[in-house]
């Protein structure tokens, strides 16, 4: 028998890696669609199930591959069970966390794309763990279908009481634990595997991904074929305080970041997002909001193409920092519309069950 860690994480292949390892078994290719869909449609989790293949290979096959790299620790849940927290571990117990949630016309999950992060961000809980692991593609994928099965079973109880949930997941968002852009090649892959209208079949422009900045990424993504949504985490008008809170900025200080951004709607045409966490007295002020203001509506250059997501701080264990209040939120908000810039307050899930925003470390 090989050892776990030789077997092959199926959701690591792509549709012809797949038809490549049925070659070396001597199986015709078309075992590797019927296997593809079984994996992205039917969402099967085991061989067993997968009925239509022959028992000879499916026993073969079980010794070779693998359905899970992650392993489901802990399922915690808030808001009747329309908000649930999955706690995964990786091989090595590291941690990582998705969050579903389900709106009576939409579902919502949010993934990581590494366990922990290396960014370090001071208002971060994930930030705290520093970096563990870069996710692979396939353990990036086993989070959104952990979502889509959940969501299948919700859905199913709310329908034998007579009410409706739609059983699809309508968005994807890459902003659990870790920077998307610092593992680029693995995190798009999992786009566009989940993409892929042969399999999962999930619609471009349902996908987000949250950056802390890191330029080279955007450019990037702006290169890319399949339109999703970037938003980017700003979090402070000026130089000083965002280096004091996002150490990335030392790197890509806020000019550099806005120009690529502009360079970036110019290329797709798509408005990007601003997300910035409010923080009582450090980066709330109304006139911090005037200078927000003026990097995305300055005075001599078109309006960047953008809309500002406003994000309550969300606590984390021992943190000096506190939270905006409500009246100082809708003042910052106020400011900005105001100034011509589209802007709402994130309605947030899972602050009790440490699902929202920031809050994610492994902790059960
Ligand atoms: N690394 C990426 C993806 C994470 S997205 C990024 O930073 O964009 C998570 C979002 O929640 C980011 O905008 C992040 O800045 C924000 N966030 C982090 N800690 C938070 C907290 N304690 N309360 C509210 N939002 C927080």
């Amino acid at each position: 028998m090989p050892m776990e860690q030789d077997l092959i994480h199926l959701y690591n292949l792509t549709r012809v890696d797949l038809i490549r390892l049925m070659g070396e078994l001597g199986q015709p290719a078309f075992r590797a669609k019927q296997i593809y869909r079984h994996l992205y449609v039917n969402l099967t989790t085991s061989f067993d199930a997968m009925t239509d293949l022959p028992t000879a290979l499916r026993e073969t096959l079980a010794g070779r591959v693998t359905f899970t790299s992650l392993t489901l620790r802990t399922i915690l849940t808030a808001d009747q069970g329309m908000t649930r927290k999955a706690l995964f571990a990786l091989p090595d117990g590291s941690p990582a966390e998705a969050v579903l949630m389900v709106y009576p016309d939409r579902a919502t999950v949010c993934v990581s794309s590494q366990s922990g992060c290396p960014m370090a961000c001071v208002f971060c809980a994930t930030g705290k763990l520093g970096h563990l692991h870069d996710l692979t593609a396939g353990q990036i994928i086993e989070q959104v279908l952990w979502a889509e099965r959940t969501l299948k079973e919700i859905a199913a109880d709310a329908r034998s009481r007579g009410e409706k949930i739609s059983d699809h997941l309508t968005n994807v968002v890459y902003m659990g634990m870790g920077e998307p852009f610092n593992n680029y090649q693995e995190w798009w892959t999992s786009v566009e595997r989940l993409h892929d209208p042969e399999g999962f079949n999930f619609g471009a422009r349902n996908f987000t991904v949250s950056t802390v900045g890191l330029i080279p990424g955007i450019r990037r993504l702006a290169e890319e074929s399949l339109p999703i949504n970037l938003a980017i985490s700003l979090h402070a008008p000026d130089d000083e305080l965002r280096s004091n809170m996002m150490p990335v900025n030392r790197r890509y200080p806020i000019k550099d970041l806005i120009d690529a951004v502009r360079d970036y709607t110019a290329q797709t045409r798509r408005r990007v997002s601003f997300e910035y966490v409010l923080l009582k007295e450090k980066n709330d002020l109304p006139e911090q909001a005037e200078r927000l203001a003026d990097l995305l509506r300055p005075a001599h250059q078109a309006p960047l193409l953008c809309h500002v997501n406003l994000i309550p701080w969300n606590p984390v264990p021992g943190s000096p920092l506190s939270r905006s209040d409500r009246k100082r939120v809708l003042a910052f908000q106020e400011v900005l519309l105001q100034r011509g810039v589209a802007c709402t307050v994130r309605v947030e899930r899972g602050a009790e069950i440490a699902a929202a925003c920031g809050q994610l470390a492994g902790a059960v």
